[in-house]
């Protein structure tokens, strides 16, 4: 037997038309689109209606480009490939006024959009008025500007305020050329549910919850986000381990009492992220907790009413990944970057 793991693109279409209907999105594709897979989610996200897409690596870029000539394609890392740029018309995000500086020759004729820093640190310019000096270029094509939000999440501190009020002394600072862009852009998930669209903005960037995940636990009706990827595996063993014995490598697991241990099919190899051994397993609908994770193997123990081949709930619309992030085990993009999709019995549902 093999765990499987489940990736419904019917599901990924609804979750990002409920999201785009609302609000004009530029989808994060990024990193496999957080793995779901680039293909299928780009067609996913087109038929819910999204015409803007957003990554991290060129490679990527150019692959979206391959699916769809006229979709506006949004590289969020410096780049400096500029006639593969141009060729595959791939508008990119200038990381900073240096940047600028230094290749202003040949980034004419360029789609580009300028980045602010703000408090993540990442990359960006650091103010307003060295953008106005990009914008007053006439060579360069600018369709936007954004900056990305660290802490859309902390409901503990006022930083998440800070680095608003900072953005919006930018937008100030540039506001005569704000008309003239396409795309202004702020919002990750978090931001857009805890607010709505900003004032002045012309699309949120979504991440997480075009996903099926909520990005805060908080107020948020577990309705507006259904799980897009389910993951199984089956007892393909039970064994019994008397007082005072050990199992696993180790001895990771140490018997007080007679224990009866079912072994499962599924291990950090196939990506589980490690921290997911910290809470249970489903097993015909009864929870049971996971005692050691191996590579290809877990060890759960359970009572005599699981027997060999039943199925172990590993992700379901029971065992949420937002429920894990909210209990500590990671964030959503951790938990699903991790799964080593080759080593699953795939199942795919497509939208039709
Ligand atoms: C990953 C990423 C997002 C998406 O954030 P979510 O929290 O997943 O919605 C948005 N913008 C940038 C720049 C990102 O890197």
């Amino acid at each position: 037997m093999t765990a499987t793991l489940i990736r419904n693109q019917k599901r990924l279409a609804e979750q990002a038309e409920s999201i785009q209907s609302q609000v004009q999105t530029i989808a994060i594709v990024k990193n496999d689109a957080y793995n779901f897979g680039l293909k299928d989610t780009f067609d996913a996200f087109y038929h819910a209606g999204i015409r803007a897409f957003a990554t991290t690596n060129l490679k990527e870029a150019k692959r979206l480009r391959s699916f769809d000539s006229t979709v506006e394609v949004l590289l969020l890392d410096p780049c400096t490939a500029f006639e593969e740029l141009k060729a595959n018309s791939i508008t990119l995000s200038l990381p900073s006024f240096e940047f600028y500086t230094k290749y202003k020759e040949q980034l004419a004729g360029l789609s580009v959009q300028l980045v602010f820093r703000n408090d993540l640190n990442r990359l960006g310019f650091t103010d307003g008025s060295d953008m106005l000096t990009v914008l007053a270029d006439k060579k360069l094509n600018v369709n936007g500007i954004w900056t990305h939000f660290a802490y859309a999440d902390d409901f503990e501190s006022d930083r998440y305020q800070h680095e608003v009020a900072n953005w919006r002394e930018v937008l100030n600072t540039v506001k005569d050329y704000l008309p003239s862009l396409t795309y202004i852009h702020a919002q990750n998930s978090a931001s857009y549910l805890r607010e709505g669209l900003h004032k002045n903005h012309t699309h949120i960037r979504g991440g997480v919850i075009l996903y099926g995940t909520r990005p805060y636990y908080m107020g948020l009706d577990e309705s507006i986000a259904r799980q897009t990827v389910e993951v199984s595996a089956n007892v393909i063993e039970i064994t019994d381990v008397p007082a005072g014995q050990n199992a696993g490598y180790s001895a990771a697991f140490s018997a007080e009492k007679q224990t009866r241990l079912a072994v499962i099919d599924i291990g950090y190899g196939n990506g589980l992220i490690l921290s997911r051994k910290n809470y249970p397993v489903l097993i015909n609908q009864q929870s049971y907790p996971i005692q050691v994770m191996m590579m290809s193997h877990l060890l759960v123990e359970v009572d005599e009413t699981v027997s060999v081949g039943d199925k172990v709930m590993i992700y379901s619309d029971q065992l949420r990944f937002d429920w894990f992030t909210e209990n500590g085990a990671g964030s959503f993009s951790q938990q699903m970057a991790a799964f080593n999709k080759e080593t699953f019995t795939e199942i795919f549902i497509p939208y039709d």
